[in-house]
């Protein structure tokens, strides 16, 4: 059997790169393990720059109808227990307030879309059935990858189908997104390195129909997403779409021991049955390559973090969508050899960066939960005083883990041969977004008009964006741009508005919506320009 790309995982990531390759009419072949999607927990939240991704793949209004309804707040809690008044609060806006505050900004400082909580045991089905919908995408469940081989044409799976037998898939490209233990990088030889098994927990998911109708915090219902509970078992208490389902994390020695918990952790009887219990390991791990050849990583099979700050799945999508255009440029034809050499050089950086982020998120979530004192519950002057002071460091701390934008939106690829990169350039800022178009960066989210943005306008080519009703003659630019075979755009944007976010008159765009490279006048080498662009030449040539 041939493909153009086989794709190996149907993860969050598996999916949305097929799903990606497949509306660009790239012929891939998804394989997975798993007979079906499981009902098992795992990531809740779509952060601000995945839900834009999704948007830009026509799926964001189903994401959002199948998630959380978006008038529930997000607010975090840290308490002793549910039923008792919080030791804090600390609000965030729901998916419907946060669209208001971003329908009121101007200044591109704010996501195109809000993030979305869905549970991956909804996303995961959803996303199959969008990539079964698309003729160029065969999506095979019960398929197990087990080994590859590859030469410099093509490379060639051997994957075990539902009825045992062996069979062989060739394709141009293999990604591997099959996860953590991934076997397509043992195949490779790439090892994980960083710190590993950082803590046991163990997770249990519950079906409780009435706990968020009740949930009897504060003067209750005190209703948000997560609850941390002040112990020394680490308990976390997440509130999954449905409000129906909940997660509980607990340092715990066996899973039975996540009904008393529970129930600990609820404080008033409560209706509930327990679906499942299962340990997980902490970890911050990055591959050393995000491929070899013709063969790919993306997603946990190329990092492994902390959930802690919800940046796992969100960079494996991030890898997805960078790769996805990539293949299908090096497939069309026009794609030069050092736009997929790029893909590790991006999304490498970001990987590390993440890892980095989730480690400073969980340091934060330790050092808030390190304050806790056996005297906390009681009702002393001490245990009053360990209250206190726990609940003021988690007021620093604990918004590391809740206040990721810069990491969500802030990236910007550097020292990428596809980037016409300037000297300097902002720093990476885990918690502020600072709205920049400086080459590699994403472009940010401005209005055109209420309700349409200029991401909005922006096609899935190249786009050369004309601001401010700029007089530059691009013509050599333009002609340069098609003569390499890429899909470009050009697009006069005449409102005061992007101009003034934007900051130059021209400026060159991917397809995944990165700036190439900006100025106030067309550039002095057109052509050197278009072929650093789509990976022809080096980068020197800007
Ligand atoms: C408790 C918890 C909470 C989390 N919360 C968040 C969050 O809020 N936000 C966030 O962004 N991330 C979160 N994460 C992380 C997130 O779940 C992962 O980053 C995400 O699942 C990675 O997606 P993936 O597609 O790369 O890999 P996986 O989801 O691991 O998918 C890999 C797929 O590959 C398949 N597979 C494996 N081997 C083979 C093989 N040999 N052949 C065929 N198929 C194979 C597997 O069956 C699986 O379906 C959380 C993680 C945990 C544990």
């Amino acid at each position: 059997m041939n493909t153009q790309v086989l794709v190996v995982g149907a993860g969050p990531v598996g999916l949305t790169l097929a799903i990606d390759l497949g509306r660009r009419g790239v012929h891939c072949t998804l394989v997975e393990k798993k007979a079906a999607p499981e009902f098992l927990p795992k990531m809740e939240r779509c952060n601000a720059r995945t839900m834009e991704i999704f948007r830009r793949m026509g799926l964001a209004d189903r994401i959002r109808a199948a998630g959380l309804d978006r008038r529930v707040p997000m607010d975090v809690y840290i308490a002793l227990a549910m039923n008792e008044p919080p030791l804090l609060r600390l609000p965030y806006p729901s998916v419907a307030e946060a669209e208001e505050q971003t329908a009121a900004c101007g200044d591109g400082s704010m996501p195109r879309e809000p993030y979305q909580l869905i549970s991956q045991y909804t996303l995961e089905p959803l996303l199959k059935s969008v990539a079964e919908q698309l003729p160029a995408v065969d999506v095979r469940y019960g398929h197990e990858f087990l080994c590859l081989s590859q030469d410099e044409r093509r490379a060639t799976a051997t994957v075990r189908d539902p009825d045992g037998r062996t069979r062989e898939i060739t394709a141009q490209f293999i990604v591997g997104c099959d996860g953590g233990a991934s076997a397509v990088r043992k195949q490779l030889g790439i090892q994980l390195r960083g710190e590993g098994n950082l803590l046991r927990l163990y997770q249990a998911l519950y079906y409780a129909p009435d706990l968020f109708d009740r949930i009897p915090i504060g003067d209750g219902p005190g209703r948000g997403r997560h609850y941390h509970i002040a112990d020394d078992r680490a308990t976390f208490l997440i509130m999954q779409d449905s409000t129906k389902h909940w997660t509980l994390h607990a340092v715990v020695d066996r899973p039975e021991a996540m009904r008393a918990q529970f129930e600990r952790t609820i404080g008033i009887p409560i209706r509930y049955e327990m679906l499942y219990a299962g340990e997980w390991k902490q970890n911050l791990l990055l591959a050393d390559r995000y491929g070899a050849g013709r063969v790919f990583l993306a997603g946990d099979s190329a990092h492994l973090m902390i959930p802690t700050g919800g940046l796992g799945m969100n960079t494996g999508v991030g890898d997805a969508i960078d790769l996805a255009w990539k293949l299908q440029a090096t497939l069309a034809g026009w794609g030069g050899p050092s736009l997929l050499r790029s893909y590790e050089i991006e999304r490498r950086q970001i990987g590390d960066c993440n890892v980095g982020a989730s480690r400073y998120a969980s340091l934060g979530r330790r050092a808030w939960r390190s304050q806790f004192r056996p005297e906390i519950r009681n009702a002393t002057p001490e245990g009053e005083a360990a209250r206190e002071n726990l609940a003021r460091v988690a007021n620093v701390e604990q918004r590391k883990t809740n206040e990721m934008i810069g990491a969500e939106l802030g990236y910007r690829y550097v020292g990428s041969p596809v980037v016409c990169d300037e000297p300097g350039g902002p720093e990476r800022l885990f918690r502020e977004y600072v709205p920049t178009t400086w080459p590699g960066a994403r472009l940010p989210h401005v209005w055109l008009e209420p309700g349409r943005s200029v991401h909005d306008v922006v096609g899935d080519g190249y786009t050369l964006l004309r601001l401010g009703g700029t007089r530059a003659d691009t013509a050599d630019l333009e002609r340069a741009m098609r003569a390499t075979g890429a899909p470009l755009d050009v697009l006069p944007i005449d409102a005061c508005a992007p101009r003034d976010v934007y900051g130059y008159d021209l400026i060159l765009i991917r397809p995944d919506l990165h700036v190439v490279w900006r100025g106030n006048r067309p550039p002095s080498d057109p052509a050197g320009l278009a072929a650093v662009a789509v990976g022809a030449a080096p980068v020197s040539a800007c």
